[in-house]
């Protein structure tokens, strides 16, 4: 085999196929340009996505408003992404942050002074090797010249596997997670996710950032999963 083969696997991940540009991205040209931009229905606010078009604001939302100002996002959580976002974040392939960087820079992203990638804690960095929201950051840091500010935030304990749990004990899980230093004050930030399930980890993270008196706070991910009852 190919030793460039092993580096750079050319087999589309999603139908097996060779890779036409596989040093750039793993998946073939049309299952990559499968990957959807999600633009039905959703909350303002949180993105949610909803069920009438006429939906305004959810239910969460309206209860009480969240620290962040709206949640970006490119995607469903699904499909040809969803492949993409693990292999990128389970499977290490790094080079994959490029290609999915520049899927967010494709969406109207505000003004900011910096970005913020959600961080990982030492232990678990130190598990994967990398953080990818780091690198995801850093390429749309690259593209949009919005300085990458990977100090200003830190998680300070592990918390537990957020499966199976609903959104109140998430919540409840990563309250005090995380920590801001107070050079965050006055600044309107972007904070990167990859994928947002619950928003839990964001919420709790642009609290923090809020605290310490940023201006505001947009949130910024590749994915997010569709609620169950949809
Ligand atoms: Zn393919
Ligand atoms: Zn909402």
């Amino acid at each position: 085999m190919d030793i460039l083969n092993l580096l750079f696997p050319s087999t589309c991940p999603v139908c097996g196929n060779e890779s036409d540009r596989h040093r750039y991205n793993p998946f073939c040209e049309n299952c990559w340009n499968g990957i959807e931009r999600y633009d039905g229905p959703a909350c303002p606010t949180c993105g949610m996505p909803a069920v009438s078009a006429h939906a305004r604001h959810c239910e969460s939302c309206l209860k009480a408003p969240p620290p962040y100002s709206r949640i970006i996002y490119y995607g469903i959580y699904d499909g040809a992404l969803r492949k993409a976002i693990h292999l990128l974040k389970f499977n290490g392939l790094k080079r994959l942050a490029l290609p999915v960087a520049m899927l967010i820079s494709e969406l109207a992203l505000p003004e900011a002074d910096g970005i913020v990638p959600v961080p990982l804690h030492h232990g678990r960095l130190r598990e994967r090797e990398f953080n990818q929201t780091a690198l995801i950051g850093r390429h749309i840091s690259r593209a949009s010249g919005i300085p990458l500010l990977l100090d200003v935030l830190k998680k300070e304990k592990e918390t537990p596997a957020q499966i199976n749990v609903t959104g109140k004990e998430r919540l409840k899980n990563v309250k005090n997670a995380f920590s801001a230093i107070k050079a965050v004050n006055g600044l309107r930030l972007l904070l990167v996710d990859d994928v947002i399930t619950t928003g839990a980890t964001v919420h709790e993270c642009a609290r923090v950032l809020v605290n310490e008196g940023a201006k505001a706070v947009t949130v910024v991910a590749l994915a997010r999963s569709l609620p169950k009852y949809l």
